[in-house]
C-alpha cells in the first residue's frame, strides 16, 4: 500500500514484498528498504555478472567421479594433468569478446586436518569438498586474481562455509584476498594500471549460507559493501524483489540472486526451454528496470563438461545488451549508484507495482 511518503523517499520502507508469495523469505531488520538509484546510463535494467570460484581444479575429484560415470573420460582427465576447471582465461576472453566485465568471487576455505575439529575429518562429505579445495594463495590463483583485477575485473569473497557465523574468519579471508590484490599490483604495475582496486567490496557466501541478518552485520563490520547471497540454487526469479536491498537503512546493499546456472532447464537436454526461461527473465528485469544478478560457475564453461552453459551465458549477455541493459560487476553498479547526485525526477515505483507475480515465473 503505497502512501505519500513511500513513493517520494528513494530510500522507501520495504513492505515486506517477499512475505506474501515466499515461504522461505528472510527476516529484513525493520530499517530495510529498496535501493531506488536511477540506473546508469538511462539502462533500461542493470544485469549483474558473477562466478562463485570453488573448485578452479578438477583434480582428484576425478577419481571420485570415476566411480559414478563415464569413467573412461573422467580417469583420463585425473591422469593427465588436464585441468577442465580452470577456465578463467576462457572466460575472460568471452567476455572481452561481449564487452562486459563480471565478478570473481575467492574462496578461502578452511583445510579440513589443519583448521578443522577432528570430529569433521570422518564425514565423506567433508572429504568430497576437501579434494576440490584451493589455496588462494597459491602462484597460480595469485597470478589469475592479479590478471583479472589488472584487466577491470572484480575481484570478491566467497565467504567460507563457516564463516557466515564467524566474524573473525569473514575478516581474515578479506584480508588475505586483499593482500593477493597489493602484492600482485606491486607486482605488476604496468599492466595493473592505477584504477584497479586492491580492496574487496563485497562477494557471496559459499552455499548461499548465510545467517539473515547476522552474516550481513559481519559483512559490513569488516568493511564490506554488499553481499550477493540472498537467493536460491534450485529456482530462479525475482523472488526477493526488483532491486538491490538496505537491510540496514544505510550504505551497505544485498544483491538478490536472480539465477544461478544450475536452477536453468539444463541447455543441453532443453535448450529451447532454457532460453526461454532465461528471455522471461530479461524481459521481466526490463519491464521493471531491475537489478539482475545471475551466477555461473566457471566450470560451468567448459562445453565438454557442461554442454550449453557457455553458449547460454552468451546468449544471457548479448540478450541483455539487445535489450538496452546496463550490464557488469555489483561493485561497479554500486559506484554507479553513489556517483550519481540524487536530484533526479525519475518517480519510484511503487512496491505493488513492482511486486512479482509467482504464477508468471513458473
Ligand atoms: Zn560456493
Amino acid at each position: 500500500m503505497p502512501d505519500e511518503a513511500a513513493t517520494t523517499d528513494p530510500l522507501r520502507r520495504i513492505e515486506r514484498p517477499t512475505e506474501t508469495h515466499d515461504r522461505e523469505a528472510p527476516k529484513l531488520p525493520p530499517s530495510a528498504c529498496w535501493d531506488e538509484s536511477p540506473l546508469p546510463a538511462d539502462a533500461s535494467f542493470a544485469l549483474c555478472l558473477t562466478h562463485d570460484v570453488d573448485r578452479p581444479y578438477k583434480g582428484l575429484r576425478s577419481l571420485f567421479y570415476v566411480l559414478q560415470e563415464r569413467p573412461g573420460y573422467h580417469l583420463r582427465t585425473a591422469l593427465s594433468g588436464a585441468n577442465p576447471y580452470w577456465q578463467f582465461d576462457e572466460i575472460r576472453d568471452l567476455e572481452a569478446d561481449l564487452g562486459v566485465r563480471s565478478a570473481f568471487y575467492f574462496l578461502n576455505e578452511q583445510h579440513l586436518l589443519a583448521e578443522r575439529p577432528v570430529r569433521d575429518w570422518l564425514s565423506p562429505t567433508n572429504w568430497v569438498q576437501h579434494l576440490g579445495r584451493y589455496d588462494v594463495r597459491s602462484p597460480a590463483i595469485n597470478e589469475a586474481i592479479g590478471e583479472l583485477a589488472a584487466g577491470g575485473w572484480e575481484v570478491g569473497l566467497h565467504g567460507s562455509f563457516h564463516s557466515a557465523e564467524n566474524r573473525d574468519r569473514l575478516r581474515e579471508e578479506k584480508n588475505v584476498l586483499e593482500d593477493v590484490l597489493i602484492e600482485e599490483r606491486d607486482a605488476n604495475r604496468t599492466e595493473f594500471g592505477d584504477e584497479a582496486p586492491t580492496t574487496v567490496a563485497g562477494g557471496r557466501q559459499h552455499y548461499l549460507r548465510c545467517s539473515i541478518p547476522e552474516t550481513w552485520r559481519h559483512h559490513r563490520a569488516i568493511g564490506l559493501e554488499y553481499d550477493a547471497s540472498l537467493g536460491s540454487g534450485t529456482r530462479v526469479g525475482f523472488h526477493h524483489g526488483y532491486r538491490p536491498i538496505r537491510p540496514f537503512g544505510d550504505d551497505f546493499r544485498v544483491f538478490p540472486l536472480t539465477a544461478m546456472e544450475q536452477a536453468l532447464p539444463d541447455p543441453e537436454a532443453e535448450p529451447e526451454a532454457a532460453r526461454l526461461t532465461c528471455e522471461e527473465l530479461l524481459l521481466e528485469a526490463a519491464a521493471n528496470e531491475a537489478v539482475m544478478t545471475v551466477l555461473w560457475h566457471p566450470r560451468y564453461f567448459n562445453e565438454r563438461e557442461f554442454p550449453g552453459y557457455r553458449w547460454l551465458y552468451r546468449w544471457l549477455v548479448e540478450r541483455a545488451q539487445e535489450l538496452g541493459a546496463w550490464i557488469g560487476t555489483p561493485r561497479a553498479l554500486i559506484e554507479a549508484f553513489d556517483g550519481k547526485d540524487d536530484g533526479t525526477d525519475r518517480q519510484p515505483m511503487t512496491v505493488a507495482e513492482r511486486r512479482v507475480d509467482p504464477d508468471q515465473i513458473g
